[in-house]
């Protein structure tokens, strides 16, 4: 039988969202091809958290345990997995973390695999993976030829579907094994409260910001909203903001529910890491800012305006 595997990701003993949208894109397909959807979970409190994934439609739940984050430990439990439960589809979240192991897991299946896709469909028993090429200007639809495919998937990209599964919870033996690189400490780099990669709301700033210390107003509104700041590279470039923050073609890709961009002028670059967001807010002064041709709602006018008047509304909505 052609069973599917969903690898889900936790922090600090919390289900990221991601898992549950590997999970939903998995049931899709395990209910296409007639196969079972194992979901592995692994890192400190799986077992208490199968149950999340079970309400999306996990049939099994492996869990596993680790102590901390290696790549290369991840891949040799995510494929030693595979090829216990004999999984001919692999999905893994498309993070930071998915993105260093996502290849090793490939290579040890000896699976084709298509990262970053945004969209899952199921063509003659072969997935179909549909993903952003030429700087999200286009999209390709890929199948894998190979026998077992991969895929990784964009955070906030597929929709979450209700659907009790039985979630009978296992434990895997499978474990790191002889890891050549340990990680011997961790520094957070200063970026956004909120992972900017998994925000559902993104307030940006750009050249527009005028300066380092304007960039206050859009963290206020972010902390009210519990969204994560973001930024142009122009912004980035002028010393105003860290990299970390930056979004586009050579900072970090969103898929957020919202983007609010904010004296951001809307360039290919720019949009290659935010033109998937389901709603884009753009404020600009300029009407003729190529922002606004992808903007769901467009607001011309000054931001050191606009931006305090969203706040105090919001303010008033939210208590
Ligand atoms: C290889 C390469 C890679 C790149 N990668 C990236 C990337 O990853 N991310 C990225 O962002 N860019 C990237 N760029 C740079 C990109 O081409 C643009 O230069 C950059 O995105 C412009 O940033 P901006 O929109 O903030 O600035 P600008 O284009 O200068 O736009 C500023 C906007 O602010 C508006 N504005 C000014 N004052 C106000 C105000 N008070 N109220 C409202 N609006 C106001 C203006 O009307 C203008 O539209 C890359 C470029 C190259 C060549």
């Amino acid at each position: 039988m052609a069973n599917v595997l969903a690898v889900g990701e936790i922090k600090d003993g919390v289900l990221k969202k991601i898992s549950k949208e590997v999970t939903s894109a998995g049931r899709k397909v395990a209910d296409a091809i007639g196969g079972e959807l194992i979901v592995l979970l692994i890192g400190d409190g799986a077992d208490g958290l199968a149950k999340d994934v079970a309400a999306v439609g996990a049939d099994k739940v492996v869990t596993a345990k680790a102590s901390e984050f290696s790549a290369e430990g991840y891949a040799n439990i995510i494929s030693a997995v595979a090829k216990e439960k004999s999984v001919n589809v692999v999905f893994m979240p498309h993070t930071g973390d998915g993105k260093d192991y996502s290849p090793r897991v490939a290579i040890k299946l000896n699976a084709g695999i298509v990262s970053d896709a945004v969209g899952i469909s199921v063509d003659g028993g072969k997935v179909v993976a549909k993903k952003p090429i030429y700087s999200g200007k286009a999209y390709a639809n890929i199948k894998v030829s190979s026998d077992i495919q991969a895929f990784t998937i964009r955070p906030n990209a597929i929709e979450v579907v209700e659907k009790a599964g039985a979630g009978a919870v296992e434990s895997t033996s499978a474990s790191f094994g002889d890891t050549k690189a340990k990680i011997t400490g961790k520094e957070l780099s200063g970026g956004s409260k909120v992972q900017l990669t998994e925000a559902s709301i993104i307030v940006s700033g750009g050249r527009g910001m005028k300066g380092p210390e304007n960039f206050k107003i859009l963290q206020d509104l972010c902390d009210l909203i519990g969204a994560a700041l973001g930024a142009s590279r122009a912004a980035v470039d002028a010393g105003w903001i860290s990299h970390s923050h930056q979004v586009g073609q050579t900072g970090k890709t969103v898929s957020p529910n919202c983007y609010i961009a904010c004296g951001i002028s809307g360039s290919i670059q720019h949009m290659a890491g935010m033109g998937s967001s389901k709603y884009i807010v753009a404020v600009n002064k300029d009407a003729e800012a190529p922002i606004f041709k992808v903007a769901t709602y467009g607001i011309v006018a000054d931001l050191f305006e606009v931006v305090p008047a969203l706040t105090d509304e919001f303010k008033k909505v939210l208590g």
